[in-house]
């Protein structure tokens, strides 16, 4: 029997450590205006004193999951899923390299061509089964970035192989977060929290102090430590957002790129600081795939990156 356990709309990673809706700063009294919506499959909220800060970070946020679900008819990434190429915007030419960054620091343990892998465990329809070998075999004849090829000079992309999917589930969060950033930061806004499921961005601080960001146990029954962060980008990757349990064994929703398999490097949760958003979702991801020896090594080679916390599976 297939035990189900999809907790995406349940569990997060993260909490906001802020109990009170309003600070003092000076003299005056600042009201702190939240905001929480279901958005690119999961929960976002957003913080600020500037009321106008939500509404800006939502609308961003929403673009580049317009563009970037799997998901959705006629966005960049379904097209080129169907087609096999596009002429893409700036927005997917750039989370494209930088995934292929990501992937060849990784030595492939991050590889965003992992689409047909997902398919085939269940994990884009939840119609979890674990395939058999040959089929696996089949699905990692279709993966690989090196598959995928980007032209600068037209700003197109095209597979390589026939039947290739991406899947940007590791990368797209991160990366709206950043752009939704960016324009509060347009708007002069200064101050504010901004979170997609397990990934946050802290924008300067909490009326001078750092924003305090709360780390959510892997068993959800407690607080694993928090967080001070200014200026900061935090995500963490586990096994327990997306999985189902077969014969007593637990399949997540990474897979390992090289086996085919789902990951089981050991790791069961990873939370990773970054100077941005894209890049602290990418590497949580790829550390989670590697294990701890090798993810360390990983997070050393980019500028910035730090691992806060590494949870290992219970043995
Ligand atoms: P995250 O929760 O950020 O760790 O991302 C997990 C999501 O990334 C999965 O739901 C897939 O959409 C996608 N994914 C799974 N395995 C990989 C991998 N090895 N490299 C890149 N993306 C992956
Ligand atoms: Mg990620």
């Amino acid at each position: 029997m297939i035990k189900v356990k999809s907790l995406k709309f349940l569990v997060l990673s993260f909490t906001f450590c802020t109990l009170s809706f309003s600070f003092i700063t000076g003299c005056q009294k600042q009201e702190l205006h939240k905001e929480s919506r279901i958005i690119m499959g999961t929960f976002a909220g957003v913080k600020s004193t500037d009321e106008r800060a939500a509404r800006i970070a939502f609308d961003e946020i929403k673009r580049i999951e317009d563009l970037m679900s799997k998901y959705k008819e006629d966005s960049e990434v379904w097209k080129l899923n169907k087609r096999g190429r596009i002429s893409a915007s700036p927005d997917v030419m750039y989370v494209i390299k930088k995934a292929k960054e990501i992937w060849l620091l990784s030595n492939g343990a991050f590889d965003i061509t992992v689409g047909p892998l997902m398919d085939l465990w269940g994990f884009s329809d939840k119609k979890y089964s674990p395939p058999s070998p040959a089929q696996i075999k089949r699905a990692l004849k279709i993966t690989g970035l090196d598959k995928v090829i980007v032209n600068e000079a037209n700003n197109s992309i095209r597979f390589n192989a026939s039947g290739m999917k991406i899947d940007l589930g590791a990368v797209a969060k991160g990366y709206a977060i950043d752009c939704a950033v960016k324009k509060l930061k347009e708007n002069g806004i200064t101050s504010a929290i901004v979170r997609v499921g397990g990934e946050i961005y802290a924008l300067g601080t909490k009326a001078g102090r750092p924003w305090v960001i709360a780390i959510r146990s892997t068993d959800k029954k407690g607080f694993a430590g928090t967080l001070e962060m200014v200026d900061r980008a935090v995500s963490t990757s586990g096994n327990y957002e997306q999985f189902f349990i077969k014969d007593g064994i637990r399949y997540t929703h990474i897979i390992n790129p090289k086996t085919g398999m789902s990951a089981n490097s050991g790791v069961a949760g990873v939370t990773v600081l970054a100077p941005d958003c894209l890049t602290a979702d990418a590497l949580a991801t790829a550390i989670f795939v590697l294990g701890e020896d090798k993810g360390r090594a990983l997070a050393k080679k980019i500028p910035g990156a730090q691992i806060k916390l590494i949870i290992k599976e219970r043995q």
